[in-house]
């Protein structure tokens, strides 16, 4: 009885962390993050970082993609007879698919949303304009809103997702926090500072 019911969360737990692979580990070589400040530093608002969001958001989606995969291993497991094992597999990648399908009835988005892509460029837009917060403008994005670093003025209320850079807390405690939290930020949103 105890054995299957640790097969069963063995195959829950896979089946959960399956689909999140991609993001936690594909874009976190140092290769792909050259150019950008490490880990959790505030980054400079730049075309880059606005294609490192449109990036971020294809990696969650295939994501998506790959819950295919605990859900026919999942079924496989449950004909070829270690069906406690299966049975967490396919739960798993069924809540992922789920939690995902929310958006179509307007719940969450991913963390990464073309949304947010062009609220950077508008940003950016603003701070090439004559409605600039200053005479130099350095937009750069913070774990709770995009400030500028020549004024400190806030120059947009949103809180920075998870964007694929190797993570100060290390690769094990980092994707530890990147699973429960499936990228999105981890703070609430600061009210009293504007
Ligand atoms: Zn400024």
């Amino acid at each position: 009885m105890i054995s299957a019911v640790l097969f069963f969360i063995a195959g829950f737990l896979l089946g959960h962390l399956m689909p999140r692979i991609p993001f936690m580990v594909l874009c976190r070589t140092s290769g792909f993050n050259k150019g950008f400040p490490p880990h959790p530093e505030p980054i400079p608002l730049s075309p880059r970082l606005t294609q490192r969001v449109l990036h971020m958001r294809w990696f969650h989606r295939l994501g998506t993609f790959t819950t295919l995969l605990p859900l026919c291993f999942g079924y496989l497991s449950i004909l070829g007879g270690q069906s406690t094992f299966g049975y967490g597999l396919f739960l798993a990648g069924g809540w992922t698919l789920l939690s995902r399908a929310q958006v179509l009835l307007d719940g969450p988005p991913v963390a990464c949303t073309l949304e947010m892509a062009e609220r950077l460029q508008m940003v950016m837009n603003i701070a090439d304009s004559e409605e600039a917060c200053c005479p130099h403008p350095q937009p750069q994005w913070w774990v709770e809103s995009i400030r500028c670093e020549s004024c400190s003025k806030r120059l947009e209320e949103m809180l920075r997702p998870d964007l694929g850079r190797p993570r100060k807390d290390g690769f094990f405690r980092g994707g530890f926090r990147l699973w429960l939290s499936d990228g999105r930020p981890m703070v609430l949103p600061d009210e009293s500072q504007n």
